[in-house]
């Protein structure tokens, strides 16, 4: 078993990262299997050396021990660029030249109704899917959106089937334990493939500014890494379903993914990066120990 925290170093840790560290590193642990960190620094405007040297101080606090050398994404542009590459040669990627304020605009055409939103805001209206595209090599600084309904098509994945969970073959095994799914499920996830076409649609894979995105990174590094269990909150459903199509498209394994609850604050809202009051550092400066943060936490 091998299982990762993967945390962008844009802020601090907060209770939320604490639980889904401790929950991945003890699902290991226990196991006798492996944990993980990996820094997912690629949007680097955003990323800082500081927030990073924070995580690994808080981590160590907490009490977790992981592999090393600790993998950063800002290492792995090739990496990136090759899976992107045989996606863009298949022809599953095009060049999407729309800022948000066009996606904004066509997506609240007066004959669209309102604008559906997934996973990555909202579903993109498609403006520029049919542009001709010559068929010449991977282009460099600009966006490239999966084409959504090729990808299912391109990936064996039935439109109109369900996800097969089905333990014998072991491809998709996707656990919620509280909250449910698209369709209100708990347990073991089956749900439709035409919710990635028509509620989460032509997601972007690579941003202009910084040539890959969190979807793909991601994808590309679990396989990479060889992690079988991925642990991680459930506001990531739908975004697993995006990875898991991902990993049928590039031939990778797919693993077995926990998700779990939310750490809510107060008022029972999620928690965010701006969340500096829940930060596990202000915790450790205030005089409490790993134990109260496991406690804190539910654990
Ligand atoms: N960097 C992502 C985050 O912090 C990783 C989550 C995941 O892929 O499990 O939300």
């Amino acid at each position: 078993m091998r299982t990762r925290f993967a945390p962008s170093p844009t802020g601090p840790l907060h209770l939320g990262h604490a639980y889904s560290a401790l929950r991945a590193h003890d699902l290991a642990k226990d196991a006798g299997g492996t944990f993980l960190l990996r820094i997912e620094d690629i949007d680097q405007g955003r990323s800082r050396k500081e927030w990073e040297a924070l995580i690994h101080e808080d981590l160590c606090w907490l009490g977790l021990s992981w592999q090393t050398p600790v993998l950063r994404q800002s290492e792995r542009w090739d990496a990136y660029r090759a899976a992107l590459d045989s996606l863009w040669q298949r022809g599953l990627l095009y060049v999407c030249t729309c800022n948000r304020r066009d996606v904004l605009s066509a997506a609240s055409a007066p004959n669209e109704g309102e604008p559906l939103v997934g996973p990555d805001g909202i579903v993109y209206p498609g403006t520029c899917r049919s542009k001709p595209r010559a068929i010449t090599a991977l282009p460099d600084g600009v966006a490239l959106r999966l084409n959504m309904s090729l990808a299912l098509k391109e990936s064996g994945i039935e439109r109109s089937g369900r996800w097969d969970a089905a333990p014998e073959n072991g491809k998709f095994r996707a656990f919620q334990e509280t909250g449910s799914g698209p369709n209100g499920e708990t347990g073991i996830i089956h749900s439709a493939f035409g919710h990635l076409l028509d509620n989460i649609g032509d997601v972007v894979l690579a941003r202009r500014d910084f040539g890959t995105s969190y979807h793909l990174s991601v994808v590309v590094d679990d396989a990479f890494q060889g992690i079988t269990h991925v642990v991680r909150g459930e506001d990531l459903f739908d975004a697993t379903l995006i990875h898991v199509l991902l990993q049928h498209l590039l031939s990778f394994e797919t693993p077995t993914y926990m998700h779990h609850r939310l750490v809510r604050d107060e008022t029972g809202n999620r928690l965010a990066k701006r969340h500096d009051s829940m930060a596990i550092s202000t915790y450790r400066e205030a005089g409490a120990t790993p134990d109260d943060i496991r406690g804190l936490v539910g654990l």
